[in-house]
């Protein structure tokens, strides 16, 4: 039975992740600064750790082979813009002391979560975006803190692996969103804001929902059971150089919301307001996925929204009545 480490295993795709490795008979170590919020990790040790602090790392990651590298501090446009330092400092800190860890413990392998956030600002400035392949990354100009840290840590990982041996291995993750992840509180990501002001809306008869920008700004998402799918598939492949793992389907946030409402089974209306965009188009160009895992991902946007978008009415319904009330509480969208 192996032995792997999942960090960030409190969090949204490392508790998925955690789950996937159970049902494939791993023994899992599950490691973050809080406990899944939702529902029981189903790991085999749960250990409350900092990991910015190369102590913890060195416990972290003693006995086991494998590290799947989740932790981070992020959320999204409205955090990742408005956190620059923080985000920086903690995650190179993370990163750093975890890889170093897992050296110093003789782990095989570890792969590593970095984001489409490296791709340049210079690429992404209209909404009919090229599909952003892996070496595109470069010259590098990522937009924010949080996208520059992941550029590091990228070539760290690969430095690595070519001056100690460590089997390493790159995700770059497009828009990943499903039920149990944060949806409330100014970390959540777009769909699940989307998702939340439409439960709101609909639950209080206030059918008028606040969007970010003009609506018109463009991404893939990729649902998260494809994800984990995708990041077990690259930790044993022999596949060494960072890799997308998303879906290659444009689609407008206005678009996303009339989607979401439709399963919300609510007619809206959309009131564009001022807030972070992020970059105005990003896309996947999935062709090295393709070739390397001789896979896909393959749960469409229609039936991934759904599935997140039931989960989280549920827990609007379960929220408090001010939350109810006022569709329009600030969140990322
Ligand atoms: P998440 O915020 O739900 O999970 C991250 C977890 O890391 C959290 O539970 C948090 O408590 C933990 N953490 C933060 N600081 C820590 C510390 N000092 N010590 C221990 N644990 C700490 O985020 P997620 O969506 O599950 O993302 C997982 C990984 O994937 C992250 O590295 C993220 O940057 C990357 N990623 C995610 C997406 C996405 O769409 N969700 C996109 C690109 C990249």
């Amino acid at each position: 039975m192996k032995k792997v480490l999942v960090t960030g295993a409190g969090g949204f795709i490392g508790h998925h992740l955690v789950r996937y490795l159970k049902d494939r008979d791993y023994w899992v170590r599950g490691v973050d600064m809080k406990h899944s919020e939702y529902e029981p990790s189903l790991a085999d040790e749960f250990v409350l750790l900092d990991l910015r602090r190369i102590d913890h790392c060195l416990e972290a990651t003693r006995g086991v082979q494998e590290v799947y590298a989740l932790a981070a501090d992020m959320g999204g446009m409205g955090f990742i813009s408005s956190h620059h330092a923080q985000i920086l400092r903690d995650n190179s800190l993370i990163n750093i002391h975890t890889l170093e860890s897992a050296r110093q413990n003789g782990v095989e392998r570890y792969l590593y979560c970095s984001s489409a956030c490296v791709y340049p600002e210079y690429r992404q400035t209209a909404a009919e975006v090229a599909p952003l392949r892996e070496e595109d990354a470069y010259p590098a100009q990522p937009q924010d803190a949080y996208g520059w840290e992941k550029l590091i840590t990228e070539r760290l990982c690969t430095h690595y692996r070519e001056d100690y041996g460590l089997e390493t291995r790159i995700v770059r993750f497009h828009n990943i969103f499903g039920p149990l992840g944060t949806w409330q509180g100014g970390r959540e990501k777009a769909p699940a804001a989307i998702c939340r002001k439409l439960a709101a809306a609909k639950l209080s008869g206030n059918h008028e929902i606040e969007i970010w920008g003009d609506g018109e700004q463009t991404r893939s998402f990729c649902y998260i059971d494809d994800c984990v799918i995708g990041i077990h598939k690259l930790m044993r492949s022999d596949y060494r150089a960072p890799l997308n793992l998303g879906q290659d389907r444009l689609i407008t946030i206005n678009q996303l919301v009339d989607m979401a409402a439709a399963i919300a089974g609510i007619r809206i209306v959309k009131r564009h307001v001022e807030g972070p965009q992020g970059v105005r188009g990003r896309n996947s160009d999935n062709t090295r996925l393709r070739q390397v895992l001789g896979w896909e991902p393959q749960i469409s946007l229609e039936e991934g929204l759904a599935r997140t978008y039931r989960w989280i009415e549920a827990q609007v319904r379960n929220a408090d009545a001010p939350m109810r009330a006022h569709p329009g509480l600030a969140g990322a969208v």
